[in-house]
């Protein structure tokens, strides 16, 4: 066992307050409850600041804020003035990319080499990419003369925190629309740092607000009367117990909720390209993915070739130090969400399924789970139903297309997939009978400002991205 030690060169890039208090009104406010929250790095477990718990009336604060800026300045602004403000915003994100990546590793546990060359720049290119509709709505599709919302209420997990604040601020912005947005009670500094940006892009007081918080403010924001549109990314329980909430408000709704992707290989697969879509789809992120492709369905004829590649892959994996350049896998964000991985992937082992793991030693402090796969899992395992959002692979087997569709297609998800084959005609074929969002074709977890993204049945509905998701913000 090693002692973790954090690169300290990385961790002076940022500037981490001790305490921080709520962004309303373009100003930092006390929360007038009393409850704070440590927010941990989970690579070392050292508490990197204490974060407000934003009451039932600090909600309301804010949304007043967001309404008072929606009606007096916003709202009324012309698209190509909105517009310069996003475009301003973006390149900030780009000015401060290194200490946003750095900040988002920290408290998310990610590699650094993800939050750096992922995460941040695909914020800039969402602000970038909606910055350029602000002015031209009228050629969105959405009637000729669409109209903003008012105030979105929006509430993000904690696997890609900025990144999903990206996708929710960027189009509710662009679209007219103020907002109130609530990050994850586990990654919260990100969304704070982000506070500050619009501050400096001198965006009007009020357009933007970030309350923290946990279910409770969450709940507290969603329900409020004076939200016109919500916007939810997380677990698909508590995305029932909004839609139930919601029902009947006249509010508009969006849900981007979990998922349980196939990622799918024929027997004519470019096999070391697979292999990589394969490890790339589970172990980005350390598997915090909705889409993570964290069912591999692999045709019998190759399963044994595939799997021992796999596995000779998954030896290089690094994990560790999520600062360090070399790292592949990352710190799982929280002890709750260890727990879970352990116990699902006990499940896995109860009802009979073999797991295997490369030699990994890791670190004494912190939370980290090893690289993971598991054979000979049957359709009806825990492990093939149920999303685990860590780094293990449950690898399932099928003879043909349509066995694959059926096994694919067998979840209650249906965000993503993947397929690997050199036939493009199977590819159309797969894809048309795939029940997923998004269907990746000899690539996999590969996301771009432009295109759609949502799910199918429990993994949520709308769509968020490219000029679909504007309709989101659009009435
Ligand atoms: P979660 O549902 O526990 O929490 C998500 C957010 O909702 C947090 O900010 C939390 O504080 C808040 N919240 C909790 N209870 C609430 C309530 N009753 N009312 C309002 N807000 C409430 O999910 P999580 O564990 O943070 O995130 C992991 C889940 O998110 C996974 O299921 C994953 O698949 C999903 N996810 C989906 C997408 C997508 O685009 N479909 C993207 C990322 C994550």
């Amino acid at each position: 066992m090693f002692e973790y030690a954090p690169a300290p060169e990385s961790r002076d890039i940022v500037d981490i307050r001790a305490t921080y208090g709520l962004f309303i009104g373009g100003e930092w406010v006390d929360s007038t409850g009393e409850d704070h929250h440590k927010s941990i790095n989970p690579a070392t477990e050292e508490v990197l600041a204490e974060v407000a718990f934003a009451t039932a009336e600090d909600v309301d604060r804010a949304v007043t804020a967001a309404r008072q800026a929606y009606d007096k300045v916003w709202g009324p602004m012309p698209g190509r003035e909105r517009a310069k403000y996003l475009f301003r915003i973006a390149r900030l994100i780009q000015e401060r990319s290194r200490e946003l990546a750095v900040l988002e590793s920290i408290d998310n546990g990610k590699p650094i080499r993800e939050s750096r060359d992922v995460d941040v720049p695909l914020v800039a290119a969402h602000f970038f990419y909606y910055a350029g509709w602000a002015d031209k709505l009228e050629h969105a599709g959405f009637g000729p003369a669409p109209r903003p919302l008012g105030v979105a209420g929006q509430v993000i997990p904690w696997n890609f925190p900025l990144l999903m604040l990206a996708w929710k601020i960027a189009p509710a912005l662009a679209c007219g629309n103020t907002v109130v947005l609530k990050p994850a009670e586990t990654t919260p500094l990100t969304a704070l740092l982000f506070a500050e940006i619009c501050r400096q892009a001198d965006l009007p007081p009020g357009v933007v607000n970030i309350i923290t918080g946990a279910g409770g403010t969450g709940r507290a924001l969603v329900e409020h009367q004076g939200v016109d549109k919500v916007a939810f990314t997380g677990s698909t329980d508590v995305g029932r117990q909004i839609a139930r909430s919601v029902a009947g408000t006249g509010k508009k709704l969006t849900l981007e909720l979990g998922g349980k992707a196939a990622n799918v290989v024929f027997d004519d697969a470019p096999l070391d390209q697979a292999v990589e879509g394969i490890v790339n789809g589970i172990f980005f992120n350390q598997g915090h993915v909705c889409c993570a492709g964290s069912r591999l369905l692999v045709q019998e004829s190759i399963a044994e070739e595939l799997l021992d590649r796999l596995k000779t892959r998954m030896a290089t994996l690094r994990v560790g130090d999520p600062l360090d350049k070399n790292t592949d896998i990352g710190a799982i964000n929280s002890a709750a969400q260890l727990d879970k991985i352990r116990e699902l992937s006990q499940a896995g082992e109860d009802e009979g399924a073999t797991r295997w793991s490369p030699p990994c030693e890791l670190p004494e402090r912190g939370f980290w789970f090893a690289p993971t796969v598991f054979t000979g899992v049957a359709a009806s395992h825990r492990i093939a139903r149920e999303e685990i959002f860590g780094p293990v692979l449950s690898v399932l087997t099928f003879r043909t297309p349509a066995e694959a569709i059926e096994k694919a297609n067998n979840t209650p998800y249906g965000l993503s997939a993947g397929v690997w084959t050199e036939k493009g005609s199977r590819i159309l074929w797969m894809a048309e009978r795939l029940r997923a969002g998004v269907v990746w074709a000899n690539t996999f977890n590969k996301f771009d400002p432009a295109s759609p993204f949502g799910g199918y049945k429990e993994s949520g509905f709308g769509r968020e991205g490219g000029r679909h998701g504007l309709g989101a913000y659009l009435k």
